[in-house]
């Protein structure tokens, strides 16, 4: 039994073996047996020459009695070695035990104890040994990641035991189809990976085993409560090029590391495929790294900044509004625009952070124009996730004092396809509060007129490439005519994107009253840009003394103010 006692030097908790069977005093008493029973054969050996011969003859009648002490020391002696004997069977036995011990200890520091497959550490010895293995036959060998597309859900749907069943079900399944020497690791989470030798020269016996994956997964997996699907990811590396010639790969290390490459590649081109890896990935993720280090610095640094679109009331053709559109200007890459750093900051998570920077700045540059110009802001699917984002959103207009009214958020149709609750509760908490919602590149998703109807969208954005169509020669687009006709059906005002030239113009103008941007009337400008163009057109806000705000937005944020109370005491 193992107890712990405080440490009178340390102060601190030490593990002490209190009982007496502790293993360092029985080895020490070992060495004293040991020690015992050789002087006792050594004695034997040299009172036995004289004492047995007495007493045998004794024992026949035929000597005196024997000498008492010698005959003492005799049966002492033999007392001793049976002792010392059973002494070192005693030790024998521990030995045997000790061993076993240290192989199970050993075999649960290799092992994930939920799949009972190697573990990330152990997985890395293993392939070193197969591919130690593998070149002694002249054999090849590859390293397969894979990754559960959607074990999140799985995990928020269902709960983690569900979740657990499925990474032990889905390992039992790999396991199942392996070849005999292969081995399987759990690298953690809903990672795993396995490593194989095949003959060099013939990939396509790790292609057709990644076939038969794919294949074994298109059947759900049936649990005790439910049936689930799961979709793979894979990414192959393998140590000899396909015509079977030695490859680059060095070790281990490098070959799991090309695996997690291919795998990237494979989650980034869709999910559910595998991908065997190629140099290009290398550079590509270099530059992907490169984007994700300097999208860091660049947001503590505030090279990130809004552009500003014009748009602009096709009857009227006077100016409504603008719409923010972020820039990066990195010292390193120049200006970026948003369609290349807008997904890494979803994927690598600081894409409100960086939304919130940016609206900061636009809700300040916005204050400084005519107050009946609105500004639209594109919200990411990823910041809709937050619960708290209508909240956050109310909160910086209080506090930097722009007026609901003048705000639109452009959220994009693949919302619709998340937490449909969430984002009408956050829609309706926005629109309570005045600021409008715009459907964005309508047409572009799979909105279907339900929710078109059920939603209450302000406004929606046909997508560039509807507009597009009018260019025609007709002047014509059956599809934009739809929609047009959809949104007066539904009571919606409409915006068409990708005002490109006067014939698309032309032809917008004669489908009734609708807002318009794009380049005909200019490239995004900076702020500066469109300070100096409003300026011109008499469409700055007028000068105020610094700090008061405009009345609207005074009488605008006492309202948010008294939601955001409202909704904190309920
Ligand atoms: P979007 O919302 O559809 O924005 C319109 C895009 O079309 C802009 O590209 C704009 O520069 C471009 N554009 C405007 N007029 C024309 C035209 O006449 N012809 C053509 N060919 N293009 C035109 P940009 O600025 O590169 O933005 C790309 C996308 O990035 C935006 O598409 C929007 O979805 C996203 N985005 C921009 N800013 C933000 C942001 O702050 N947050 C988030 N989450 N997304 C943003
Ligand atoms: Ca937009
Ligand atoms: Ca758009």
């Amino acid at each position: 039994m193992r107890c712990q006692v405080q440490d009178s030097r340390t102060g601190q908790d030490a593990l002490t073996d209190k009982e007496p069977d502790n293993p360092l005093q029985r080895a020490e008493r070992d060495v004293v047996a040991l020690g015992i029973a050789v002087a006792a054969v050594i004695l034997l050996l040299g009172t036995g020459g004289s004492v047995v011969p007495q007493t045998v003859e004794a024992l026949l009648g035929r000597g005196g009695t024997p000498d008492t002490v010698l005959a003492n020391a005799l049966l002492l002696n033999i007392a001793l070695i049976i002792f010392g004997w059973r002494r070192y069977r005693e030790l024998t036995h521990e030995i045997a035990e000790r061993r076993s011990a240290e192989a199970r200890a050993q075999v649960l520091a290799s092992t994930d104890p939920l799949t009972q497959c190697l573990n990330r550490r152990a997985m890395f010895e293993a392939t070193e040994d197969i591919r130690s293995r593998a070149t002694m036959r002249g054999e090849a060998v590859a390293y397969c990641m894979i990754d559960l597309d959607n074990f999140k859900q799985i995990n928020d749907m269902h709960g983690h035991v569900i979740g657990d069943a499925v990474l032990v079900m889905l390992c039992d399944r790999i396991r199942a189809m392996l070849p005999r020497d292969a081995r399987l690791a759990r690298l953690g989470g809903d990672e795993f990976a396995f490593v194989m030798a095949f003959p060099a020269g013939h990939p396509e016996r790790v292609d057709d085993f990644a076939i038969r994956l794919f294949e074994s997964f298109a059947a759900p997996l049936h649990l005790p409560e439910v049936t689930i699907d799961v979709t793979l990811s894979v990414g192959l590396a393998a140590d000899h090029e396909p015509d079977g010639t030695i490859g680059e790969v060095v070790d281990a290390a490098s070959l799991m590391h090309r695996a997690d490459m291919a795998l990237y590649q494979a989650k980034k081109q869709g999910r559910n495929r595998y991908f065997w890896f190629e140099p290009s990935m290398e550079s590509e993720l270099r530059f992907r790294h490169q984007l994700e280090t300097g999208i860091r610095r660049g947001l503590s640094r505030a090279e990130f900044v809004p552009f500003y679109e014009q748009q602009i009331d096709v009857e009227t053709g006077e100016l409504v509004g603008f719409e923010m559109l972020a820039r990066w200007r990195s010292p390193q890459f120049g200006l970026i625009s948003p369609d290349i750093f807008v997904p890494v900051a979803e994927e690598i998570g600081l894409i409100s952070e960086l939304s919130e920077r940016l609206m900061e700045k636009a809700f300040a540059d916005a204050r400084e124009w005519d107050d009946a110009l609105t500004l639209s802001i594109n919200i990411s699917p990823v910041q809709l996730r937050d619960p708290w984002f209508a909240q956050r959103l109310l909160k910086m207009l209080v506090a930097a004092n722009f007026p609901a009214r003048r705000l639109e958020i452009e959220i994009t149709e693949s919302c619709l396809h998340e937490n449909i609750g969430l984002v009408r509760s956050m829609i309706t908490s926005l629109r309570n509060q005045g600021v409008q919602i715009a459907l964005d590149d309508f047409g572009t998703g799979y909105s279907s007129l339900e929710q078109l109807r059920n939603l209450p969208f302000d406004r929606i954005k046909i997508d560039r490439s509807f507009i597009s169509e009018l260019r025609e020669p007709t002047g014509r687009s059956r599809l934009v005519e739809a929609i047009i006709a959809m949104g007066r059906g539904l009571d919606l005002p409409l915006t068409a994107e990708g005002v490109e030239d006067e014939d698309i113009l032309n032809a917008l103008k004669s489908m009734g009253r609708l807002k318009a941007q794009g380049y005909l009337y200019g490239q995004p400008e900076d702020a500066a840009a469109v300070r100096a163009r409003l300026k011109v057109a008499g469409k700055l806000a007028a000068a105020r003394p610094e700090g008061s705000a405009a009345p609207a937005a005074q009488a605008a944020a006492t309202d948010v103010v008294s939601h955001l109370q409202r909704s904190a005491h309920p």
